[in-house]
């Protein structure tokens, strides 16, 4: 088995991505950090979103594991004291894995240019100044003319990271769709959306028609993609589920509830 361990370099990180190597050199895993079967990402959620975009391209083979150097995170089921423990899982290794879903972003520019990117947490569009106007279109067919700071799509996944705070619901990670959540929407005899967070099936796709003339920023998890450019403004940008998904190597269930408890909630009851 190859094993690539990704940091975020901070102290605490650093002293346990120093003890997986110590552990793993008594084993016969290698470590590999260029074509890895397993990621073990050292840090926080965002530590793992990070680790999910730099081996995006191999997503099919490999699996990741969270460690996460403060509190239980979302996508960050081990703790730094464990890391014995979690290296005897990895010796015993027998490929056991469990996926989630991720969504494409497909944007299209004013200049026929097209991007795509993968997110795994969500995707924000937002404008630079004032409010922005946009049609969402739900496969294919107009569903409202949204004016407002912004619109956030997220994944299962990502449904207790930025779409929790701008009030989206969090969605049970066995449930595979999208949900659309408005930053700040404008409500008014001129402008009138649901108001509330929708969200919609595996089989359906958000298309948001974009005016040219707004200067818009489309964010993907950590990523930017910027409309600012007179000559290459943002057009639209599509929504879908991804035939691709993200593996974790499931050593052990963590129930997903008591996570949101622990984090949201923790210690009121
Ligand atoms: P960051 O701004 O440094 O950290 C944002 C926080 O979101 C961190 O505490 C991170 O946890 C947590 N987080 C990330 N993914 C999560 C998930 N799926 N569920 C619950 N919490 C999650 O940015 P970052 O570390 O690069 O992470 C980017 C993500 O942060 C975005 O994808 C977005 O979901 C989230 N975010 C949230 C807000 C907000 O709530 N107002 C604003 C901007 C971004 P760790 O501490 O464990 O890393």
């Amino acid at each position: 088995m190859r094993v690539a361990v990704y940091s975020n370099h901070t102290d605490d990180s650093n002293r346990v991505t120093k003890r997986i190597n110590q552990l793993l050199e008594q084993t016969d895993i290698i470590i590999d950090d260029v074509s890895p079967d397993v990621v073990l990402s050292v840090g926080g959620d965002g530590t793992l979103l990070s680790a999910f975009h730099h081996y995006r391209n191999q997503l099919s083979h490999v699996r990741f594991v969270g460690i996460h150097t403060g509190h239980l995170g979302f996508y960050t089921d081990w703790r730094d004291f464990e890391v014995d423990q979690l290296v005897d899982s990895l010796k015993q290794d027998n490929g056991q894995r469990v996926s989630y879903p991720l969504m494409d972003v497909d944007i299209k520019y004013t200049d026929g240019s097209q991007e795509h990117f993968v997110a795994l947490n969500e995707s924000t569009i937002k404008k630079i100044e004032n409010t922005m106007v946009c049609d969402i279109y739900i496969k294919g067919q107009l569903f409202e003319r949204f004016r407002g700071d912004g619109l956030c799509i997220s994944t299962p996944t990502g449904s207790t990271g930025y779409n929790k705070s701008i009030g989206g619901a969090v969605i049970d990670p066995s449930l595979v769709g999208l949900q659309l959540s408005e930053i700040a929407s404008i409500n008014n005899r001129v402008f009138r959306t649901l108001g509330s967070p929708i969200i919609v099936g595996k089989d359906q796709y958000l298309d948001l028609e974009l005016r040219t003339e707004d200067r818009l920023i489309v964010s993907c998890d950590q990523f930017q993609a910027h409309g600012l450019d007179e000559q290459r403004a943002i057009a639209s940008v599509r929504y879908q589920i991804s035939m691709n998904e993200i593996y974790f190597a499931r050593y052990r269930h963590t129930n997903f509830w008591e996570r949101v408890d622990e984090a949201f909630i923790g210690g009121s009851k």
